[in-house]
């Protein structure tokens, strides 16, 4: 096996929707990532789309940017010509933007390193979804934040400096106020050394951790092409994120919740018989990148991302299947904003739920002092005390809430 550098951090975008999240992820990386025939169709990034880059150091470019990364070699070189020197890789999640997909988004940041939130330049700030995003990103309780102000070529300088200006009103008194924000354009691939190298200098490389292996299902496929003879049906790929500890091609998994039996969830047991990332295959899966596990399931229970928000891990070491849960509630409120302060919950209030990469509706059964309970339309697999992203629809939006703590 070659010797695979292995990516160690992960950094999602953010923000409003059509303000440049894929376009920023395609300059960086050369690539459009996850583009299904429904978001070409509809222009919109509808599921989650990861991939791997490297970073690496142009040693005689001029300017404090030094660190490209792959969308920006041409020929294999860099832009003054240099031979790129390979630092690190990193992955990148691209999340969706708009407001019905917000679960999706929550899902996917549960364990980044990172965000890159994407601003439309020749827009007020904050949108609805970027103000929403980097709610989702401080509930998570993240700590790196470059902010990528897109579109430059839209506007003039008077008008990116009020845009500047009001990036930074709306960072004031946050966890992000001295985030750096970098004027690009990602469509012109204009200032993207910068991103490449503050991403370079910002994020530190995750170090691997000890402890059982587990894995958060972000994405579930059956790579099978229509068609394909039973003979040479591949298993069902699991895509998603190591949290902790490692596992090797050949060792067994278990994955929770699992099937829905009656009224009983059956974990899936099952073996890794692949291990990639992006298209190289790899002999162990670990934390820092996005990693696809091939399996023995048939394929038809892993299609269509089917095991989305699953969680996998040696058997025997997964947290508890929940189908009801009391949360201990947390309510955000934001600054000018009545109607997140009068939410409420009744019985029988539909809401979703999200813990580590799964996103659930939930039945509101009961809200007392600050106790919530909910009845799951589908189970979870959660340790107790986790934090569950709460969002409800408040006049017709999708809104996050609150947060609950996970009590038994
Ligand atoms: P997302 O919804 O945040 O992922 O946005 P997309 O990357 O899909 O971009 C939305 C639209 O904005 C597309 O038509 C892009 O071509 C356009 N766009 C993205 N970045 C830039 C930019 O830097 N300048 C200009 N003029 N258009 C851009
Ligand atoms: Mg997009």
């Amino acid at each position: 096996m070659s010797k695979y550098i292995y990516p160690n951090a992960i950094i999602a975008t953010a923000g409003h929707v059509d303000h440049g999240k894929t376009t920023l992820v395609h300059a960086l990386s050369g690539v459009w990532v996850a583009r299904y025939s429904e978001e070409i169709k509809r222009a919109m990034t509808v599921k989650l789309g990861y991939i791997t880059i490297g970073l690496y150091e142009c040693p005689s470019m001029e300017g404090e940017f030094r660190i490209v990364s792959d969308g920006l070699l041409k020929d294999g070189k860099c832009p003054n010509g240099d031979d790129p020197v390979l630092r690190r890789k990193v992955s990148i999640l691209d999340v969706p933007g708009h407001e019905v997909l917000i679960s999706t988004m929550i899902s996917g940041i549960s364990y980044i390193d990172a965000a890159l939130l994407v601003i439309d330049a020749s827009m007020s700030v904050p949108q609805p979804q970027t103000e929403e995003h980097f709610t989702a990103l401080t509930i998570m309780g993240l700590n790196k934040l470059i902010v990528v102000q897109n579109k430059l070529d839209l506007v003039n300088k008077e008008q990116a400096l009020e845009n500047y200006k009001q990036i930074k009103q709306f960072l004031s008194n946050t966890w992000a106020r001295n985030s750096p924000i970098i004027p690009v354009s990602s469509l012109h691939k204009v200032n993207i050394e910068a991103v490449s190298t503050l991403i370079d200098k910002l994020v530190p490389p995750k170090e691997t951790s000890g402890g059982n292996f587990r894995m958060l299902v972000l994405r579930s496929f059956n790579v099978n092409r229509p068609g394909t003879p039973p003979d040479k049906l591949v298993g069902g790929v699991l895509g998603g994120t190591v949290i902790r500890g490692s596992a090797k091609v050949g060792d067994e998994i278990e994955i929770r919740p699992g099937l829905k039996l009656g009224n009983k969830y059956e974990p899936i047991v099952t073996k890794i018989v692949s291990i990639a990332i992006g298209n190289e295959h790899i002999e162990e899966a670990r934390p820092g990148g996005l990693v696809g596990i091939g399996t023995e399931l048939d394929p038809a229970l892993t299609k269509a991302d089917s095991l989305v928000g699953s969680v996998v891990g040696k058997p025997g070491t997964l947290p508890p299947v929940w189908s009801e849960l009391t949360l201990e509630f947390h309510r955000i409120e934001r600054p000018g904003d009545q109607s997140l302060k009068e939410v409420t919950f009744k019985p029988k209030d539909v809401i979703m739920v999200h813990v580590g990469s799964a996103a659930v509706m939930g039945i509101v059964k009961g809200f007392h002092g600050d106790k919530l309970d909910v009845i799951l339309r589908k189970a979870v697999s959660a340790e107790e005390n986790s934090k569950a992203v709460i969002t409800k629809q408040v006049n017709n939006r999708w809104r996050i809430v609150g947060y609950g703590i996970l009590k038994g």
